[in-house]
């Protein structure tokens, strides 16, 4: 199996794909990738130069992805050499781009905030403000995505670039919703994950399983993923990312065609692990269970400080590991960057408030500074 991108979602469906005797190859531009001395063959490359996917594919048996953003052209002429590419090169060229997405919404009957798909800035002011404006293609991780207030604010800051211009949700929670599908038409889909805000620094603090919502709107958001899912014919793991605003309404934002960071939780605390899920989804076998194992359970990104550079020290692991729910992932990184994704930690527990109150136990005891600061 060959994947592209070797970062850390790899790096943990390496892992998985260990239990199984299934010999991963990765590519990816980077030489420091945290797949780089855990794979069979790595080739360092540009993940959206056609010739150098196609080199690094030809003879594998089957493809996937852990990034979006690579060589369409280059997974479609391997999927014609009769290599399995999952998911579909069609579905990734349908997500990255952000217009065409929001089309497809549109098409599917799918509730998603209202666009116009506009050309650069001189047509910022096309639906009024507030709006959000969003690049189609190349955005990732809130990057590409911006708020404008007013005119003077779009003349400052909008792109100028083709974007998707979208009505602001007046957004409750975000939630996400993960699910399965192999090429047999079979489908498994996660509990409903919440990413709960920390006010103070407007970010996403952890991620939460179950999401506190009712029992009614985690079925529909459920059902909501599903029929995304069934409506695109996907075959892979799909993160189905999802507005819930303050009347109740599920919105959904966006996709992404492979392992989830609103995922990782499922590691511990759920029978099968998305990264698991991921390559019985890819090789076309029976989906596992997506059953939480325990009531709660809570996932904390590990990133840089504000000022970490170097190699990497991470603080408060004998703290965390003292802690008998906690379950501590680094990813291999050799250094560190300020809100670089270093690691992560899960916390399980007999309910939200008691996994709640361990998250902020560790959001104070551990930190990822560098050996270089400034
Ligand atoms: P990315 O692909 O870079 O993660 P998203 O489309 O998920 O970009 O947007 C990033 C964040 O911006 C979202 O998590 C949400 O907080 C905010 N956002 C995006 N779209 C809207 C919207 N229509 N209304 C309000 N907030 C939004």
């Amino acid at each position: 199996m060959g994947v592209l991108g070797g970062g850390q979602l790899g790096r943990m469906m390496i892992q998985e794909a260990l239990n199984w005797d299934v010999r991963v190859e990765v590519m990816d531009p980077s030489e420091e990738a945290s797949c780089r001395h855990l794979t069979a063959r790595f080739v360092q490359g540009d993940l959206q130069d056609a010739d150098a996917v196609v080199d690094f594919g030809l003879g594998l048996d089957v493809i996937t992805v852990e990034i979006e953003h690579v060589s369409v052209e280059g997974l479609q002429s391997l999927a014609n050499h009769g290599v399995e590419v999952v998911p579909r090169p069609a579905h990734l060229a349908l997500i990255q781009d952000k217009g065409r997405q929001k089309q497809a919404f549109e098409t599917w009957g799918i509730p998603s905030a209202p666009f116009v798909l506009v050309d650069g800035a001189n047509e910022v002011a096309s639906m009024g403000y507030p709006i959000v404006q969003k690049l189609r293609t190349g955005g990732y991780d809130g990057k590409g995505v911006q708020i404008l207030h007013n005119s003077q604010d779009a003349a400052q800051r909008a792109f100028d670039a083709p974007s998707v211009l979208e009505q602001r949700v007046d957004i409750h929670k975000e939630l996400s919703v993960i699910v399965a599908r192999n090429a047999s038409g079979d489908t498994a889909v996660y509990p409903v994950v919440e990413a709960v805000f920390n006010p103070e620094i407007n970010l996403v603090d952890h991620l939460m399983a179950p999401a506190a919502i009712s029992q009614t709107l985690e079925r529909e958001a459920r059902e909501l993923a599903l029929r995304v899912v069934q409506a695109m014919d996907f075959v892979g793991l799909l993160a189905v990312e999802m507005f819930l605003d303050h009347h109740g309404k599920l919105w959904v934002n966006e996709l992404a065609p492979r392992t989830h960071n609103s995922g990782h939780h499922t590691i511990e605390g759920n029978v099968c692990s998305q990264f698991e899920q991921h390559l019985r989804a890819v090789l076309n076998l029976p989906l596992g269970d997506t059953q939480p194992l325990h009531p709660a359970s809570a996932m904390l990104n590990l990133i840089g400080a504000p000022d970490a550079h170097g190699t990497p020290l991470y603080e408060g692991m004998e703290e965390a590991l003292a802690m008998p729910n906690v379950h501590v992932h680094l990813y291999g990184k050799s250094t560190v960057k300020p809100h670089r994704k270093m690691g992560h930690v899960t916390v399980t527990g007999p309910d939200i408030d008691s996994v709640q109150r361990d998250v902020l136990k560790l959001r104070q005891s551990m930190r990822v500074t560098g050996t270089i600061r400034g």
